[in-house]
């Protein structure tokens, strides 16, 4: 019905309004720039491609494949890799199409927990377990949120595990790769690093380099710290040729019809300009991340790693039980207009009711934040969590602070509105 159409546009609009008003540090999400916005909403989006550049099943693709093509071109110079396919429409679509590639069900695969801050992509009861393998997880060093490097070189010289996955959700630290390097040479296993979060980072040249430490394969998310759209990526280096072929093969036909070419053509945009900006942009997200975790340590909060400088990434997990655990903090938070999620921390044992919060800057400072602007940002979130504030008066507060930062940067068109709803009827 026309009512329910306009009401559904109008339910949209008062979101939109809605996150202008507020703190976004959901550590997955970001913004698109306006030249990739304009793509998501382009004629590509209604048209179907299946295949690869040049060996289409279907007509029509003559400009698409030049973009492809280009999407292709700019992945290899931002990523120094010779391998690419931007085909798959999801970080976990990415996910499947490396497990389809590298994987028989019954096969052994090493993982991080999800309690030690791994996706549910590739928990047992996620896509890893659904292909059916065999689930071993990394011995872990809890109070450096990462591998226990010695312990890890032990386990996987025993367990020799087919593939060895790395990467996380709540992804503080590098993952010490080029230190377990010789044992998972030793091991024949291949490599695989899930770089959803970090994908901007290592693409700004500030987290680590995987495919420089020991790395054959990565996954990732295109729309985390890397400001494009929703969609996924594989890349990679120095591959066989009969890898490369078993992956593209997983992403098409496997795992993928059509791949998304509106999200695709954003994509290629969001290269271009990142290459432009991408450095300055993700060292601004580090140092406010770290900014951010020094403010709301010293004003009591118990944010994980004080001793390492709290995290070297976009993301801060801070222990909240004592304040009513992570599910209450972020319903109190959220009516406050702070936006961020309940989060597993070691030991917890009920994802749904965990001990933490996790909270990202990436979004943040792309409209324009900086380390000052994070000691206000703390100070609310100080209020709420542990003052107990009325959150009514937090709220107008937090759009004091926040009607400053309603523009987008680090991207062509810097300064055009970062919320716009693109109103055409
Ligand atoms: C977010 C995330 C994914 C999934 O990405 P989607 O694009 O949402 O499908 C996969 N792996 C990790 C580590 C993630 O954090």
């Amino acid at each position: 019905m026309k009512e329910d159409a306009y009401w559904i546009k109008d339910t949209v609009k008062a979101h939109t309004k809605w996150f202008e008003a507020s703190l976004p540090m959901i550590a997955s999400e970001n913004l698109m720039s306006p030249l990739a916005k304009e793509m998501m909403i382009s004629d590509f989006h209604d048209r179907y491609a299946e295949g690869l550049p040049g060996k289409r099943y279907y007509r029509g693709n003559i400009y698409v494949d030049e973009v492809e093509l280009k999407c292709l071109e700019l992945a290899k110079k931002i990523f120094k890799c010779q391998f690419a396919d931007v085909r798959p429409i999801s970080g976990t679509v990415a996910n499947m199409a490396v497990l389809f590639a590298l994987t028989q069900p019954g096969d052994t695969i090493s993982t991080p927990e999800l309690a030690s801050g791994a996706h549910i992509s590739t928990a047992p009861f996620g896509a890893v377990g659904m292909r059916g393998l065999e689930t071993i997880h990394y011995p872990w060093d809890y109070k450096n949120w990462n591998l226990d490097v010695d312990a890890a070189i032990k386990f996987i010289k025993k367990e020799k595990p087919k593939v060895a996955q790395f990467g996380l959700s709540v992804f503080l630290f590098p993952t010490p790769i080029r230190e377990i390097q010789d044992a998972l040479q030793e091991a024949g296993s291949v490599v695989w690093y899930d770089a959803a979060h970090v994908l901007g980072l290592i693409a700004g040249g500030k987290f680590q380099d995987p495919l420089r430490e020991g790395v054959h394969i990565i996954s990732a998310s295109t729309h985390k710290t890397f400001p494009g759209p929703n969609h996924g990526i594989l890349i990679g280096d120095n591959l066989t040729d009969e890898l490369q072929a078993k992956l593209q093969k997983a992403a098409f036909p496997g795992v993928t019809s059509s791949h998304h070419l509106h999200a695709m053509a954003a994509l290629a945009v969001t290269m271009a300009e990142y290459e432009i900006y991408g450095k300055q942009y993700a060292s601004q997200v580090i140092k406010n991340a770290k900014a951010l975790g020094s403010a709301l340590y010293e004003m009591g909060l118990d944010v994980m790693c004080p001793h390492l400088g709290f995290t070297e990434s976009h993301t801060l997990a801070v222990n909240v039980a004592e304040q009513g655990g992570g599910s209450q903090v972020s319903i109190d938070l959220e009516k406050a207009n702070i936006i961020c999620n309940k989060n597993m921390l070691p030991g917890d044992t009920s994802s749904v009711k965990p001990s933490g919060i996790r909270l990202g800057t990436q979004e943040l400072t792309r409209v324009g934040m900086e380390e000052s602007e994070m000691e206000e940002v703390a100070r609310l979130i100080y209020r709420v969590v542990m003052k107990k504030e009325d959150q009514e008066k937090v709220k107008k507060d937090v759009w004091e602070l926040k009607k400053d930062f309603t523009k987008i940067r680090y991207c062509l068109n810097e300064g055009e509105e970062a919320y716009s709803f693109h109103d055409i009827f």
